[in-house]
C-alpha cells in the first residue's frame, strides 16, 4: 500500500512538474501568435490572412525538429500541417485549430497586444482559436519518448471563420482519419454533436415604375415582406424538432437588400437566409421547405418572380460522436484533468462541419469560453490552456484504433 502510495504520488509530482515547465513558454507561443494579425481576407478587405501564422509555425517546428508540410488550399493561403508517426503509420488522429480571426470591431485596448493580466492572455484570436493552437502544438511536441499508437496530425487550418475551406481541404485530400480533435473554446467540456448551417439567398422580381404612379410597377420590397413573414413562421415548426443535444433547429432572414433609388418602385429584393441544422438535417430539405413557401406565394402572385440563388453554402451539422472510442477517450482525458467528461452538444458550428462529409467522427474541447469568442474583449484563461495542453496530450496517446 505504502508503495502504491509513493507512486501515486511521484506521478502527480511529475504532472505538477510537467504542467509547470510548460506555462512560460506556452503563454509566450500564445502571445506570439495574437501577435500576428490573422483576420480572414473573406471578412475584411483589409484583413492579412493566415499566412504570418503558417510561418510562425513553420519556425516554431524547425525549432523542435518536427516535420512539417503546406497544404496549398487556394490563393496564397495554405493549411500548416505537422505530425508525429504512430506506432501503426497508417492510421492517423487528426488535431485540427484555425488560424483565421473575425476582424475587430470597437477595442478599447491594442487587439493584437497579447497582454497577460489577471491569469488571462487577451487579444483577438486569444480564445478563438489560438490557444487551442498553441496548446495543440505544445501536446504534439511534449510528447517526449510515448510514441502513440496512431500518427499524430497537427493540421493549423485557414478560413473556418468563413467557409471553411481549409476543413473542405483536409476532408477532399485522399489522407484519412480515424477521429478528429477540433479545438475550440468549449471551457474544456467535451462536445460530441454541434449543429451545422445551411445559407442562400433568395431573389423577388418586380417592375420598376414611377413612385407617383405606383400601380404600374410591381413593388418586389412588399412581395418579399410576405415572403419574410412566412418564413419567420418555419421557426414554430422547428422548435418542435429539438434535438436532445443541440436543440432545435431555426432559420433566419439575416440580411435584406432591395430596391434602387428614393422615388422608383423596387423593381429587385433580394434576402439572405441562415438556417441552423441539428444533426441529420439535410440541407437540401431545409432548402425545399423555403421552397414550398415561396411555391405557395407564386400561386397568388402572376407578375412577380421568385427564385433561390443557388448553390447554397452548405456546412452540415455533424454525426454525433457519441459511442465513438475518440468520444470515450476525450471524455476520460477531460474527467481527469478538467471539466467533466460529460458529452454536451452546442449551437454553433466549427471545422468538424466538412470533416464529418469525410465520415471522420469528431470531438470538440478547448480551452477558454465561446462568449468571449467575437467580442471586443476577447480574452483566454491561461489555465485552461494548460490543462488543454494535458488533455490533448493524453487523448494522443492513449488513443488505440
Ligand atoms: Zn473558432
Amino acid at each position: 500500500m505504502a508503495v502504491h502510495i509513493r507512486k501515486a504520488a511521484a506521478k502527480l509530482k511529475r504532472y505538477h512538474h510537467f504542467m509547470s515547465s510548460i506555462r512560460a513558454p506556452l503563454v509566450k507561443m500564445l502571445q506570439d501568435l495574437i501577435k500576428i494579425e490573422s483576420i480572414n481576407p473573406s471578412l475584411a478587405a483589409t484583413g492579412s490572412g493566415e499566412q504570418g501564422v503558417a510561418l510562425f509555425l513553420e519556425q516554431y517546428c524547425k525549432e523542435k525538429g518536427l516535420p512539417y508540410e503546406f497544404q496549398e488550399v487556394a490563393d496564397g493561403r495554405a493549411n500548416f500541417v505537422t505530425w508525429r508517426t504512430g506506432r501503426d503509420p497508417d492510421k492517423r488522429v487528426l488535431f485540427v485549430a484555425h488560424m483565421d480571426t473575425v476582424p475587430i470591431d470597437k477595442w478599447e485596448t491594442d487587439p493584437f497586444s497579447g497582454e497577460e493580466h489577471s491569469g488571462r492572455v487577451h487579444g483577438r484570436g486569444s480564445c478563438d482559436d489560438k490557444a487551442s493552437l498553441a496548446a495543440m502544438l505544445t501536446a504534439l511536441s511534449t510528447l517526449g519518448d510515448s510514441q502513440p499508437a496512431t500518427t499524430i496530425v497537427v493540421v493549423a487550418s485557414i478560413d473556418e471563420e468563413f467557409r471553411k475551406i481549409g476543413a473542405r481541404a483536409i476532408a477532399q485530400s485522399g489522407v484519412t482519419y480515424d477521429a478528429a480533435v477540433v479545438g475550440e473554446p468549449t471551457d474544456l467540456e467535451l462536445v460530441v454533436a454541434h449543429k451545422g448551417s445551411v445559407r442562400w439567398q433568395l431573389e423577388v422580381q418586380g417592375v420598376p415604375a414611377h413612385t407617383s404612379k405606383p400601380y404600374l410597377g410591381v413593388n418586389a420590397i412588399t412581395g418579399m415582406a410576405k415572403i419574410v413573414l412566412a418564413i419567420d413562421k418555419l421557426n414554430a415548426v422547428l422548435a418542435k424538432q429539438d434535438d436532445p443535444l443541440v436543440g432545435p433547429p431555426a432559420i433566419t432572414v439575416s440580411l435584406i437588400e432591395g430596391g434602387i433609388e428614393l422615388t422608383t418602385v423596387p423593381p429587385v429584393c433580394r434576402i439572405w437566409i441562415d438556417r441552423r441544422l441539428k444533426p441529420g438535417d439535410s440541407p437540401q430539405q431545409a432548402i425545399q421547405e423555403v421552397e414550398d413557401i415561396v411555391n405557395t406565394f407564386r400561386s397568388g402572385e402572376d407578375q412577380i418572380r421568385v427564385c433561390s440563388l443557388l448553390p447554397a453554402w452548405e456546412d452540415p451539422a455533424p454525426n454525433s460522436a457519441e459511442g465513438t472510442k475518440i468520444a470515450e477517450v476525450a471524455s476520460r482525458a477531460c474527467a481527469n484533468v478538467a471539466g467533466t467528461g460529460k458529452y454536451i452538444g452546442a449551437p454553433w458550428g466549427t471545422d468538424a462541419s466538412q470533416l464529418s462529409l469525410a465520415g471522420i467522427p469528431c470531438v470538440v474541447i478547448g480551452p477558454g469560453s465561446v462568449d468571449q469568442a467575437h467580442t471586443s474583449n476577447e480574452f483566454v484563461d491561461i489555465e485552461q490552456t494548460v490543462k488543454a495542453v494535458e488533455i490533448y496530450r493524453q487523448i494522443m496517446i492513449e488513443y488505440e484504433p
